[in-house]
C-alpha cells in the first residue's frame, strides 16, 4: 500500500502533478493541489514525485 501527501509549505500550486495521477488523487483547490479522497489509493506510479518542481510530493510505502 502506497500513501501520498503534498507539503503545502512547499508545493507551488503549478499542479503539474494532478494530470498525471492515474488514480486522480490530486486536485487543485485554487492555490495549492492537495490530495483527495482516499490517499491510500495511490498506486505509487511516482508520476507526481518525478514531474514535481518542489519536490513538495512525498510517497511512504506501508
Ligand atoms: S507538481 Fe509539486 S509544486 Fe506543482 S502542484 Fe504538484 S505538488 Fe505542488
Ligand atoms: S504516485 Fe502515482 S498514483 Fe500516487 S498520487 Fe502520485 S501520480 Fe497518483
Amino acid at each position: 500500500m502506497f500513501i501520498v501527501s503534498i507539503d503545502a509549505d512547499t508545493c507551488s500550486g503549478c499542479n503539474a502533478c494532478a494530470d498525471g495521477c492515474p488514480a486522480h488523487l490530486l486536485k487543485f483547490n485554487g492555490e495549492k493541489t492537495e490530495v483527495v479522497g482516499d490517499e491510500t489509493e495511490c498506486m505509487g506510479c511516482e508520476s507526481c514525485v518525478t514531474v514535481c518542481p518542489t519536490g513538495a510530493v512525498s510517497i511512504t510505502e506501508m
